[in-house]
């Protein structure tokens, strides 16, 4: 294949620095003791957590559960918000969005999310997801994404993450975009097209999908191979079928750049495939905007600079 200027490395960054906030809340099922999704991440990456210096606001009974089962003990920038009734998670949409005051503000949302739990449907949920989005934050919904969020936290730093990335050749990545997001999507695909290229599959939504293929093709991609597996056009049923391929764990990252400024008609799709991939939670991770993708990016070529 012909390379292009596009395929060359952008630079590396120079190491952030280690003050970043993220709010931190766990449903029910995922809090229980011994067992649930928060504490074998803070297990996981407590280490992580702790070279960061990494700070977390975490909302009342997820910052309970930790001090109940030990863990990140006398760590000292994780912080108690008032139960989510008392609006703990009320408070975190306010701060991912600047806060009252500058110190308040936070840098993403790691939100343990159990799908069936009715409080993951309140407004203030939503709510928080989409000002993550529109403030070009990470908003961590799956214990696989937390996880690996910490390493790309770690990578961008400039610390060590060892072999904390998944083998892309073993994944499947979804790639989706809002119309007004669309462009983004090619270029992204086309600035990091070799990174992408090393998934075992991709696959697409319909209209997303015969874009990244034009791309792919025009950059010397085998004609009678496309470079994603198209399905259905979103409004027809193309999230619903990518929703399957997560719950089979068929599919294992989802790059969806939403467009949290317009009203959706398949709103319901959309929510159904971020469901999905709630349900999937120790498998799948997903990016809902260009900013969590091309940090993910960024972090991939810093961690293994060979990709
Ligand atoms: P499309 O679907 O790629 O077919 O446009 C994406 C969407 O709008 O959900």
């Amino acid at each position: 294949m012909a390379a292009s200027p596009l395929s060359q490395q952008p630079p590396a960054q120079a190491p952030l620095a280690a003050s970043r906030r993220f709010g931190l809340v766990a449903n029910r099922l995922h809090r229980q003791e011994g067992v649930g999704a928060l504490g074998r991440w803070a297990e996981a990456c407590e280490a992580g957590i702790r070279t960061l210096n990494l700070g977390l606001l975490a909302v009342g009974g997820t910052h309970d559960a930790l001090v109940r089962d030990g863990l990140l003990a006398g760590h000292a920038p994780l912080t108690r918000l008032p139960h989510g009734p008392d609006g703990g998670l009320m408070r975190l949409v306010s701060r991912i969005s600047g806060g009252l005051v500058p110190a308040d503000e936070i840098d993403g949302v790691i939100y343990f999310i159990d799908p069936v739990d009715p409080s993951s449907l309140y407004p203030e949920a939503q709510a928080l997801k989409r000002q993550c989005v529109i403030h070009g934050k990470p908003f961590l919904s799956t214990a696989a994404g937390a996880r690996e969020w910490i390493a790309i936290e770690l990578a961008l730093a400039g610390h060590a993450t060892g072999n904390a990335f998944a083998p892309r050749e073993e994944q499947t990545v979804a790639l989706i975009a809002h119309d007004a997001l669309k462009q983004r999507m090619v270029a992204f695909a086309a600035l990091h097209f070799d990174l992408l290229s090393g998934f075992r599959n991709r696959v697409a939504t319909g209209t997303t999908g015969g874009l990244l293929n034009d791309l792919a093709w025009s950059r010397g991609w085998p004609a009678d191979v496309p470079w994603v597996t198209r399905y259905q056009s979103g409004p027809l049923g193309g999230d619903a079928q990518i929703a399957e391929l997560v719950l089979d764990r068929r599919c294992h990252k989802v790059i969806f750049f939403e467009d949290p400024h317009v009203a959706r008609q398949h709103e319901a799709d959309i929510q159904l495939l971020e469901r999905a991939v709630c349900s999937a939670t120790e498998e799948t991770t997903c990016f809902n905007s260009p900013a969590m993708a091309e940090r993910w990016a960024q972090a991939l070529r810093v961690a293994m600079p060979a990709q």
